[in-house]
Order: C-alpha cells, then sequence, then structure tokens
C-alpha cells in the first residue's frame, strides 16, 4: 500500500480571506474628525518645535517627533500645489474616473493636505489654482467628510 501523499499531485487552489477589522483612531484624530463631521471644521496642530501647522492633525510632529500642541482651525480654502488626473477607475476609487488627486496647501497648514477635486474638468486643472473644501452631505467621521474641494474665484 502506497502512503497517502506519494502519489498525488501537488495541487495548489486560489482562494481570498476577508479580513474585516476596526482600530481605534485615538485621541487626535477622534478629535479631528469629530470636528469635520459634526461641525464642517478642519483641523491642524501645531508642531512647537518647527512651527508647522500638520493637517490632517497629528499627535507629534512626523519631521521633528515631538508632540505637537495648539489646535488651528483652518478656513477650508488653499492653493493646488500639484494634481493627478486619474483616467482609470477602480472599486477602491472614491469617484468616478476621470477626476482628480491634488496635494492642496490649505491657508494656514505647514503641509500638503491630499484630497480629490471636483466641480471642475480635469483638463482645466492648474497648479496655483485656489480651491475650496465642500463638504459631504452625511458625514461619517471619515476622511470623506470633506467630499471633494472644489475651484473657486
Ligand atoms: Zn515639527
Amino acid at each position: 500500500m502506497g502512503d497517502y501523499w506519494s502519489d498525488a499531485e501537488n495541487m495548489i487552489q486560489p482562494g481570498k480571506i476577508k479580513v474585516p477589522y476596526t482600530w481605534q483612531a485615538g485621541e487626535t484624530a477622534s478629535h479631528y474628525l469629530t470636528r469635520l463631521r459634526d461641525e464642517k471644521k478642519i483641523l491642524g496642530k501645531h508642531c512647537p518645535k518647527c512651527d508647522k501647522v500638520l493637517v490632517p492633525a497629528r499627535k507629534n510632529c512626523p519631521y521633528c517627533t515631538v508632540p505637537t500642541d495648539e489646535w488651528v482651525e483652518l478656513a477650508g480654502q488653499g492653493t493646488v500645489e500639484t494634481f493627478t488626473v486619474v483616467r482609470k477607475g477602480n472599486a477602491i476609487q472614491p469617484m468616478k474616473p476621470p477626476f482628480v488627486y491634488a496635494i492642496i496647501q490649505l491657508d494656514g497648514a505647514g503641509t500638503g493636505f491630499i484630497h480629490m477635486l471636483g466641480e471642475v474638468d480635469p483638463e482645466s486643472v492648474e497648479e496655483g489654482m485656489r480651491v475650496e473644501a465642500v463638504f459631504a452631505e452625511e458625514r461619517t467621521a471619515s476622511p470623506l467628510d470633506i467630499a471633494y474641494f472644489k475651484p473657486i474665484g
């Protein structure tokens, strides 16, 4: 009698594992997200060492590693520093292509803020364009509580 495995072809079958999980946002991100949801306010935190206002708010400065101190309320307007046009969609994109991801220098912030642009022809977007936040109707304390930024002026 042969061994059970010796004459068996070694088969490999593809599979998928779905792993739902939750994580605790922490004190700083929770405060940032609840103000976004409840008051449509974009808050940053100030670094006492490099004097930058970090947006989204961070507990520690990623440049200096020191704890941030003051909360700073931003006006929700800024300037497009750079951008890319997404032309091919996939299931995880929050908007239907073509759409624009931009790094926005929010007024009063010391860091670029990555978000999408809306109410704009992607082909007409330019660096230096002034934009303002448009908030989602239904907000859930998520980064997508800002639906997108739209051009102003
Ligand atoms: Zn710093």
